[in-house]
């Protein structure tokens, strides 16, 4: 029997990376022009890191961490997350002591052990962004300005952002009692899960999303209304300097997310296209204001949002990815293979995508595999072609066919392939 490979770990195939190589190459270019830098960060960390900031009391602790002892007993994860790892490099490589705001992104694979379906896996990747460093919520606004852009810049349109204030450790707790006085009675509703930690963490049964859970905190209190004169005046900060970039973000007073490190700013974007299904939110994030000191570093305000890649991918429009044609070169006969391989180094030279086919086989089937392969354009070295000094160029779009110089194809096919994306 042969060995498969894991639930809900996948493959990414050809055709796929090509639209997340886009996907990562626009994100860099996006991120690099509003000063963000990169940071490539191990996939494993010690599970202490993941309890410390992401919460004991949420599903990604409770319920999806990949955990294990290394052989010497210590406890390890596969990350479930991103920011917390940059926040734990953030302090050990001292990163603040650069600047006084520093910004970084990251992408790569994060690990939660969900149940797999389409949109959720147990290995997805992320690309993610954090301002560390400051208070100001034009950092939060510039943030989404610039997750915004990205998604211009992929075509993608349809997108709804929405936005909260979870308050801050002032004025959260009084909340937090009147949510849980609002529940009081109404637990016995709640799914197990949610009812266990509803002393601990009531906020959880806003963002669960079991029926039960959605009916008993239908009405709930607003986090929105509890906001202190700090965390209110910030709110406010954030939605006119979000209006001033023409960022369009709706108020979502029960949104709250599932990591407890969050303050003030929370935020989800969502994709109204129908391909995403029940899995539509694409981006999330928020402030996290006391998390750096938390584990250990200087006090130190941040802002930050991950965006799930399998999700993003499925909205961006496949036409749009792109590809110099493919260009396969086919030597016939005695000694044309040797000579095919050094005609399509130098065709590579000037810019072209070309793969050498030095197969055996009549014409017909060669011609038929350089289909197969979604060739472009097939050009031919036969006898005649070696004799006559010149090579038959295939464009495979149209069929035409025509006998040219070396050195006049790479403008040919050049031409001919920009006309046909224009
Ligand atoms: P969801 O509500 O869909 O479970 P989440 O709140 O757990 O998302 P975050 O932890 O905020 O998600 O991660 C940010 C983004 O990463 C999500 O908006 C989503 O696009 C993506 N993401 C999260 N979990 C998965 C997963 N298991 N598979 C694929 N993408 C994921
Ligand atoms: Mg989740």
């Amino acid at each position: 029997m042969s060995i498969t490979g894991i639930r809900g770990f996948n493959d990414i195939l050809p055709e796929e990376c090509a639209v997340w190589r886009r996907i990562e190459d626009e994100a860099v270019r996006v991120f690099t022009a509003f000063g963000f830098s990169e940071i490539r960060l191990p996939v494993v960390e010690k599970t202490e890191l993941f309890l410390r900031s992401i919460g004991e009391t949420t599903d990604i602790v409770e319920k999806q961490m990949y955990t294990f002892s290394d052989r010497h007993g210590e406890s390890l994860a596969l990350r479930p997350e991103g920011t917390a790892p940059l926040v734990r490099a953030y302090i050990e490589k001292r990163l603040y002591a650069a600047s006084p705001a520093t910004r970084l992104f990251y992408m790569g694979p994060m690990f939660r052990y969900e149940r797999p379906q389409k949109g959720r896996y147990r290995q997805f990747h992320q690309i993610g962004a954090e301002v560390l460093g400051t208070e100001s919520p034009m950092a939060d606004a510039e943030a989404l300005k610039m997750l915004e852009t990205l998604f211009v810049s992929l075509g993608i349109s349809g997108v709804e952002i929405e936005i909260n204030s979870l308050g801050c450790p002032r004025c959260r707790p009084a909340y937090k009692e009147e949510l849980k006085g609002f529940l009081a009675d109404k637990t016995e509703r709640l799914c197990d899960n949610c009812k266990g930690r509803i002393g601990k963490n009531p906020l959880r049964a806003l963002d669960c999303k079991t029926p039960g859970c959605l009916t008993a905190t239908h009405g709930a209190p607003a986090v929105s209304d509890f906001l202190c004169d700090a965390c209110g005046g910030h709110f406010k900060g954030l939605r006119s300097a979000l209006d001033m970039l023409g960022v369009a973000a709706k108020v979502n007073p029960r949104m709250v997310r599932g990591l407890d490190y969050y303050t003030r700013t929370t935020f989800e974007v969502t994709s109204g296209a129908g391909t995403l299904g029940a899995q539509n939110a694409i981006a999330a994030g928020g402030r996290y204001d006391g998390l750096v000191e938390e584990l250990g570093g200087p006090a130190t305000p941040c802002f930050g949002f991950a965006i799930g890649m399998e999700r993003l991918a499925l909205l961006v429009d496949r036409n749009r990815v792109e590809k110099r044609p493919l260009v396969l070169f086919l030597a016939m006969g005695d000694g044309a293979g040797e000579k095919g391989v050094e005609v399509a180094a130098r065709l590579r030279d000037a810019g072209l995508r070309v793969v050498a086919d030095y197969a055996e086989g009549s014409l017909k089937s060669r011609m038929k595999r350089a289909d197969r392969m979604g060739a472009g354009y097939v050009i031919i070295l036969g006898e005649d072609e070696i004799r006559e000094g010149v090579l038959t160029v295939k464009d495979m779009t149209t069929g035409a066919q025509e006998k040219i110089a070396q050195d006049k194809i790479p403008a040919l096919i050049k031409g001919r392939s920009q006309g046909a994306q224009a």
